[in-house]
């Protein structure tokens, strides 16, 4: 597998990214740092999250933060982060399931552990920051659409409860009318709900490089990374190279996703960039048919959409696999996101009438649609 190449200009518009904040195309300095401590490379999910977690630690032990410089290809959170579901979604029954067959119970519990934890860490911090980003807590449900779907997530529920794997008790499993009737869903022959979260993914990662910029960090956006060298000088300080010169770091945090082979090499097989589509659906008729949960529709084991519903009535949609896996050159080791997916362009129209009850009258439409890379 060849490197991944460094993200592409004019990704596709993306819901989130329609009214882009002050911040989207900043830089502290006209001039790149020439000497830092950290290097953040990528401004994410994963990039800002550090520096937050960095300063807070700072601040709790009563120490000075390091200089941290964050740099980014692009416009801050452009990658994956600006252009997903917004669904914060842990799985406490799939992939466990799977993974105590073939890891046994401890990683199983340890992994939905894991992913539970994180969903109550976002809140508290959004709670503690007090971050106006959408936050939502509510139940995720997960819509089994065939019988052997349904069959199969029933075993691992079972298996799962039997075996005590952490997180099995926040799940609850329904059938045949119930399941339809509980998840709204046409057709549902099972469903699962459990405790998930939706938000609004660029207000989140803005506001806290809005607090870290406050705090000293210097942000280069529109920055790309091209090279690092491989070990630290006799000062113990790596060299990155930027089209706007070079900078020294001591400690350099690749926070890249997809991207990460472009700078080291050795990841090319381990992370391999793959394309996905995401939509915003609006309905025309007011009020727009009300729905309380956050959704994934199960297909098959490959074919499934993932649904957040937002306060203004709007939804977000991402998925739509079924329509391109077979054409692997068009979502896998592919980062352009400048491009959408030919034959996913039209899986999203009348998608809520096809699928939800109540929506046939709706008017709803697909607003905007737009790919991402990870
Ligand atoms: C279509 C789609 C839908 C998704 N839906 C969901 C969802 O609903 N819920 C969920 O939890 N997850 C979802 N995901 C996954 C989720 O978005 C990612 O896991 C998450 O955003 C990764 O965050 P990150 O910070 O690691 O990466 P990113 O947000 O991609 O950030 C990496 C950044 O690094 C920059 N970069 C890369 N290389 C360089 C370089 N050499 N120099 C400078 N900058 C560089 C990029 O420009 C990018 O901004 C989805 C992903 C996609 C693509």
């Amino acid at each position: 597998m060849p490197p991944s190449p460094l993200p592409v200009a004019n990704p596709t518009a993306s819901f989130w990214r329609s009214s882009p904040h002050p911040l989207d195309d900043y830089r502290s300095t006209s001039d790149v740092p020439s000497k830092v401590d950290i290097a953040i490379i990528g401004a994410g999910y994963a990039g800002v999250s550090t520096v937050h977690h960095i300063l807070d630690i700072c601040k709790c032990r009563g120490t000075a933060p390091p200089n941290i410089v964050i740099l980014e290809a692009r416009q801050a959170c452009s990658g994956a982060t600006g252009r997903n579901g917004g669904h914060l979604k842990p799985d406490p029954a799939n992939r466990p399931s799977s993974l105590a067959v073939t890891y046994g119970v401890g990683i199983a519990s340890e992994c939905a552990a894991f992913e539970a934890q994180n969903l109550s860490a976002v809140k508290k911090t959004i709670e503690d920051e007090s971050i106006d980003c959408e936050f939502v807590l509510t139940r995720a449900v997960d819509a089994l659409m065939s019988d052997a779907i349904c069959n199969k997530m029933k075993s691992g529920f079972d298996m799962l409860r039997k075996l005590g794997v952490s997180g099995i008790e926040d799940v609850h499993f329904a059938k045949g009318v119930d399941a339809e009737r509980l998840s709204g869903v046409k057709g549902a022959k099972g469903c699962l709900s459990y405790s998930a979260g939706h938000l609004f993914p660029y207000k989140l990662i803005l506001h806290l490089l809005s607090k870290a910029i406050d705090s000293g960090v210097n942000v280069q956006t529109h920055t790309p990374v091209t090279e690092v060298t491989k070990s630290p000088d006799a000062e113990g300080y790596f060299t990155l190279t930027t089209p706007r010169g070079l900078i020294r770091a001591k400690d350099i945090v690749y926070a890249t996703n997809g991207y990460t082979s472009s700078l080291l090499s050795e990841f090319a097989d381990k992370i391999v960039p793959v394309r996905g589509v995401c939509c915003h659906i609006k309905p025309t008729k007011n009020p727009a048919p009300f729905l309380p949960n956050s959704y994934m529709i199960r297909w098959s084991d490959t074919k499934y959409e993932y649904l957040i519903p937002r306060l203004d009535g709007s939804i977000i949609v991402g998925g739509a696999r079924s329509e391109y896996y077979h054409e692997l050159e068009s979502w896998y080791n592919n980062v352009n996101d400048d491009l959408l997916i030919e034959s996913a362009k039209h899986y999203f129209d009348g998608y809520m009438q096809r699928v939800f009850h109540g929506w046939e009258d709706s008017g709803a439409y697909t607003s905007q649609l737009w790919t991402g890379s990870e």
